[in-house]
């Protein structure tokens, strides 16, 4: 046959991928220099994103002009953001400016960190990484370790994953869950649901997935856990896990970790903590108390795109003994066979989780703490609980606010009470409009622009929830959301309130 001819289109060669990169640096620059003047939440109306961004793939290259004219608008007109002063929502991370960075240039360097060979410095830098998560800051021995994940939802399914495997006492791996009694797992209903979705993943069933009372402090009953484990048992089930809570994603509650060592220890179950958000704040002294214990864990799920502030998406799953990971997802694949004695490579990072092509997340989550050090991240996540406490005070020192939970951890739940409403109604119509008030006022205020909470149910109250773990959010923003949520609400009342409350 012909010889075929080169086809160069896709290679484009150093000056021009700089030349393309320069733009969307410019654009970031752009962007990260008029991000305090956006607004932070608004109205856009899905159609209307949709008409915007959804454009057609063209058969022949775009201009670049109108390629970054098409990006530009993507940034500035159709995105929301996280990493804005006044975001507060959920628990989303702002981003660290060197983790974005390193992002592009991980990409760039293209590693498949599934296999050593594919990924020498990639693979070493996510085990150095980790060991330091795992050692360093949660405290798990020596043979600790774990991998970086998509997110805190794929960690805890590959911890539990690993307690099932360890913990089921027959081979679930090739005999499925069928091969022994029914498995249970338990947590506290306030645990997150990626758990409940892990027990549906992990074929042990949310039907088996017992959720456990909470107590004033949305603590998980250890009394009533007790309970449950020897009723299970005396029916014949196997009970295998519990999920201790290191930061609930409500309301920032702690179980507590050392009782949950002790019982697990007792009754031969796999101790797994779910701390996607709370995880972090080990850095800080003065929090670290709170998590006594963590450091008996099986395993720890945490997220560094939530409280280590690196760009989505990152998660980790950390467990005591390595080999509990090799152990769950090693398989047989002859072509990645190899003589590693004779090539000297190093671990297959696919072999010890659910993705064999994995790429170098770890890089953000490295240079984030390279280049702002340990010390800022533990000052820093520290000054996020302060802010939560400052404004749980000035809520429950003001008129117009009732403090629904004290601050914990970064997050302050707290709702808007019009002041003429506080007495002489009745109290179920009260509680009625006033829930139906706060779910409108916070949808308001994301509307608003200024300020962006989300929302909580707790106890069937509804509030107004601030989670911080943004290092560009200051007290003056706690002061500004007190201040628009009293005016917006005023407003939503005077339009809302019925006839028999006013
Ligand atoms: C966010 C969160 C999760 C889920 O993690 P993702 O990174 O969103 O997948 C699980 N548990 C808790 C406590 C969380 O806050």
């Amino acid at each position: 046959m012909d010889r075929p001819e080169p086809f160069r289109d896709l290679a484009w060669d150093p000056d021009r991928a700089r030349e393309f990169a320069d733009r969307a640096v410019d654009l970031w620059q752009e962007f990260l220099t008029k991000l305090p003047g956006l607004p932070v939440g608004r109205l856009l109306p899905s159609d209307q994103v949709r008409d915007a961004v959804a454009i057609p793939v063209p058969d022949a290259p775009m201009a670049d002009d109108e390629l970054f004219a098409y990006l530009r608008s993507v940034v500035f007109d159709w995105s929301m953001y996280p990493g804005h002063p006044g975001f507060m929502a959920y628990v989303s991370g702002p981003g660290t400016v060197p983790g974005a960075a390193a992002d592009l240039l991980a990409a760039g360097l293209n590693q498949n960190v599934g296999g050593w060979v594919l990924s020498p410095a990639a693979t070493e830098i996510e085990l150095a990484l980790t060991r330091f998560f795992a050692e360093d800051m949660f405290g798990l021995p020596p043979g600790s370790g774990g991998i970086i994940t998509s997110g805190g939802s794929m960690a805890n399914f590959v911890g539990l994953k690993a307690a099932r495997d360890h913990k089921a006492g027959w081979n679930v791996r090739t005999d499925g869950v069928m091969g022994g009694p029914r498995l249970a797992m338990y947590m506290s209903e306030e645990t997150h649901l990626v758990s409940e979705r892990a027990a549906d993943m992990l074929g042990v069933g949310t039907e088996q997935l017992r959720k456990i009372p909470v107590d004033d402090r949305f603590r998980i009953r250890m009394d009533l856990l007790r309970e449950a484990i020897a009723a299970d048992r005396a029916a014949g089930m196997r009970p295998f896990a519990v999920v201790g809570s290191a930061g609930t994603v409500a309301t920032g509650a702690v179980d507590p970790m050392n009782e949950l060592a002790d019982l697990c220890a007792e009754e031969d179950l796999w101790f797994h903590v779910d701390g996607a958000y709370g995880g972090p704040a080990v850095l800080a002294p003065d929090l670290r108390p709170l998590f006594a214990g963590i450091e008996r864990a099986d395993s720890i799920a945490f997220d560094p795109h939530k409280w280590l502030y690196t760009p989505h998406s990152g998660g980790c799953v950390l467990v005591r003994n390595m080999a509990h990971l090799a152990e769950s997802f090693e398989g047989d694949a002859s072509y990645v066979h190899q003589d590693k004695e004779y090539t000297q490579r190093g671990l297959d990072i696919g072999r010890h989780g659910p993705q064999f092509s994995r790429s170098f997340w770890a890089l953000k989550v490295w240079v984030s703490l390279l280049a702002h050090g340990r010390e800022a991240y533990a000052r820093r996540i520290s000054h996020d609980a302060e802010l939560a406490r400052y404004l749980a005070a000035r809520a429950d020192a003001h008129p117009a606010f009732e403090l629904i939970s004290p601050a914990v951890l970064s997050i302050c739940c707290f709702r808007y009470v019009p002041r003429d409403l506080r007495a002489g109604v009745d109290p179920a119509v009260r509680a009625t409009y006033l829930d139906e008030l706060n779910e409108r006022l916070v949808a308001d205020v994301q509307l608003d622009g200024r300020v962006f909470p989300s929302n909580a149910t707790l106890n069937g109250t509804h509030a107004i929830r601030v989670c911080i773990v943004n290092f560009r959010t200051e007290a003056d923003q706690m002061d500004l959301l007190l201040e628009v949520a009293e005016e917006l609400g005023r407003r939503a009342d005077a339009e809302l309130r019925p006839q028999d409350l006013r």
